[in-house]
């Protein structure tokens, strides 16, 4: 049966995406896997990109289980994050370009340029602009960037589709304080929370964080209610802190 192109056309313009840039193959799961499964549930189209697998800088439980090579490790990490994704209602790549240090050439920017292209993203979620213990996550922000700008500009690739301004937030590090990072969005996951649980417990190389990002995810949970404001029904138990780094555009203040 022949396909009607009109309704092909608006299908695809209707249908929203949102783009994760991940340094290593777990932090899309411990920092933004309750926005990957919220929206996926509201039917974005959500899709992961991991610049490394965290190989030799966050495998560390890997690694001490002895007889292991960086390509071993990798292997681990690639099938934890898929499946981690998967859960999560995730389409994911990965670039491998190694971590600790991850390093980016011109080729790995346009490469990245071309999923902002491909997945015309509404949103786009990476790390925090600053990590003093970890020079692998801003470098990840840096590149999810400036591909971005690339991307909008009508002299790459000409003739393509260019991407428009999605907002970009920046999901919680480690140690806010240290990074300067201060949330100005709290996103209520609650409904998503057991989503979200799941994927973190397919970081077996990294148990010891399981617990840590459920307490994490209390506390935004409660602040959240607090700033939602007591007459309100919801009720919010867990939250994700995310950081904007633009304006937001809106015709209601409220
Ligand atoms: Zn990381």
């Amino acid at each position: 049966m022949e396909k009607n192109p009109e309704v092909i056309m608006s299908n695809a313009t209707l249908k929203k995406s949102a783009l994760v840039v991940s340094a290593h193959s777990a932090d899309f799961v411990w920092r933004a896997g309750g926005a990957i499964a919220l929206h996926h549930a509201q039917g974005y189209d959500v899709h992961v990109v991991c610049l490394s697998f965290g190989e030799r800088g966050e495998s560390a439980k890997l690694w001490r289980k002895g007889n292991m090579t960086e390509e071993k490790v990798k292997e681990a990490r690639r099938a934890e994050a898929n499946a981690a994704a998967e859960i999560l209602g995730a389409s994911i790549e990965f670039f491998d370009m190694g971590d600790y240090p991850l390093r980016a050439d011109k080729e790995a920017l346009f490469r990245l340029a071309d999923v902002y292209r491909r997945v015309q993203p509404h949103v786009v979620l990476t790390h925090s602009l600053k990590d003093p213990y970890n020079y692998d996550h801003p470098l990840a922000t840096h590149l999810a960037q400036e591909a971005r700008i690339i991307a909008q500009a009508e002299g790459y690739r000409p003739g393509e589709p260019i991407v428009g301004a999605p907002p970009v937030y920046c999901f919680e590090p480690h140690q806010p304080e240290q990074c300067d990072w201060k949330p100005d969005v709290l996103l209520d996951i609650t409904s998503v929370w057991d989503k979200k649980y799941q994927a973190i417990q397919c970081m077996a190389g990294q148990e010891h964080l399981w617990e840590y990002y459920t307490r994490v995810a209390q506390q935004r949970g409660v602040q959240a209610k607090r700033n939602v404001g007591i007459t309100s029904s919801r009720d919010i138990i867990y939250g994700e802190g995310y950081q904007s780094i633009f304006p937001r555009v809106t015709e209601d203040l409220a």
